[in-house]
């Protein structure tokens, strides 16, 4: 074939009429094409992208959902359970093709009710990770009504838009979890509360977003850039989670129960009521009396609750989970070629200290960190390729004011 008359092989222009002709063993493209081409590779593969989720529901069950949370966190089996089926029929609802059969699947919002440090954070981080959406961690204290200082409740949106990298479909199937929602409970039953600036003003301003709405969203957040322009997030598909310690609560709860006992059937008052977790028996009134609006509670269907730590927990959250504490320290020290152990002596003393000083599991770590320091410093550099951290050694190492100073902080 002379040379002038080579073309395209796809859409068959001739050399002269493109600007670049690639040859290939026995065809030519031109750039035209290949722009095509790139073009649908783009496409689809963004299609892929939108379909992964879909594969991943289709992969985990229920079941496997909260295997997969066990690998992450110690108990909780009954938050587990819960989120498992709430994360499955909400991404099943998403998933849905549309349907003209007036079955309108309802989000399964979620609230969860628990000490600080019982791994609320944890829960929906594992969540995120496992469905690979993006996830905004919220705190629900810094919220203001729109013009009081603060942040806006539309802020939230713009966490999440950076988390997704400013790609708005994934941002739309993202994870919102609203961390201390208890803080922004009405603060007293008193109606004629003048300025409400945290309280009922951002429950109702929160309430249109766990609807489902469109909501113009300033991307780079806050009121100091006025020149950006807003992006329209709609929240229809956003799974919120909130979480809160709800203080005081239990004196809700068992005052509901004793009511409970004497207006109602033997048998209900004989069952045997555990005072140390009574956050078990939370149902969505107790929310209510403790100063969350009812349309609030409306948003957030699905109620759960987390049991408080023990010293077994405590314990295990040390040494089991994928990414434990002791094994990053063990991880840590190897690189340096150190061999580290701990004895159960050691771990005993750790936990015991972290209830002694109310610590919690957030206190695990300042405790090991405070442990270690010494041995951190100076073993990359020593002849000393062992480590093993018994409980006189842990003894030596946390001092009084250490520990003083970890109450502080925590
Ligand atoms: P919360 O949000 O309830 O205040 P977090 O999720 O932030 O608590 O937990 C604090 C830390 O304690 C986390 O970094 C996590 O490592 C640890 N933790 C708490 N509860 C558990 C648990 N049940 N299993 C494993 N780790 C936990």
């Amino acid at each position: 074939m002379a040379k002038e008359e080579l073309e395209c092989s796809f859409c068959g222009r001739k050399k002269p009429e493109t600007n670049l002709l690639i040859a290939g063993l026995d065809a030519h493209i031109c750039d035209r094409c290949i722009e095509q081409a790139h073009g649908i590779v783009l496409e689809e593969s963004k299609q892929n992208d939108s379909s992964d989720l879909s594969a991943e529901l289709k992969l985990r069950k229920p079941l496997q959902i909260k295997t997969f949370l066990d690998e992450y966190i110690i108990g909780q089996d009954s938050t587990k359970k819960v989120m498992s089926v709430a994360v499955y029929n909400h991404y099943k609802r998403l998933l849905q093709p549309p349907s003209n059969d007036d079955i309108d699947i309802q989000k399964s919002n979620i609230i969860m009710v628990g000490q600080t440090g019982t791994g609320k954070t944890l829960m929906a981080k594992t969540v995120a990770r496992m469905l690979n959406v993006p996830l905004a961690i919220v705190d629900a204290t810094v919220l203001t009504e729109a013009g009081y200082v603060g942040e806006d409740v539309e802020s939230i949106l713009t966490r999440l838009l950076q988390a997704a990298d400013y790609n708005l479909e994934k941002a739309e199937k993202g994870i919102v979890f609203i961390d201390e929602i208890d803080k922004i409970a009405r603060k007293s039953d008193n109606p004629s509360i003048t300025r409400d600036v945290s309280g009922e003003g951002v429950q109702q301003a929160l309430l249109k977003l766990l609807e489902g709405t469109v909501v113009n969203v300033p991307p780079k957040g806050g009121r100091k850039h006025p020149d950006q322009k807003f992006i329209e997030v709609n929240t229809e598909n956003i799974l919120f989670i909130a979480g809160g310690a709800f203080d005081g609560i239990e004196r809700v709860i068992t005052k509901r129960l004793n009511m409970q006992a004497v207006g109602y059937s033997a048998s209900k008052s004989d069952d045997v009521i555990d005072p140390d977790n009574l956050l078990q028996y939370i149902i969505p009134k107790d929310l209510k009396d403790f100063g969350l609006i009812p349309e609030i509670i409306g948003r957030l269907p699905v109620l759960t609750y987390m049991d408080p730590l023990d010293a077994n927990t405590l314990r295990a959250i040390l040494t089991e989970p994928k990414n434990a504490i002791i094994k990053q320290y063990k991880k840590l020290f190897s690189m340096d070629e150190i061999e580290f152990s701990i004895t159960d002596g050691a771990l005993e003393f750790i936990v015991n200290k972290a209830i002694e000083y109310k610590l919690g599991a957030r206190g695990l770590r300042s405790l090991c960190e405070e442990i270690l320091t010494d041995a951190m410093f100076e073993l990359p550099s020593s002849d000393e390729k062992k480590l093993n951290v018994t409980k006189t050694y842990a003894e030596d190492k946390l001092t009084k004011t250490t520990l003083k100073k970890l109450k502080a902080v925590s």
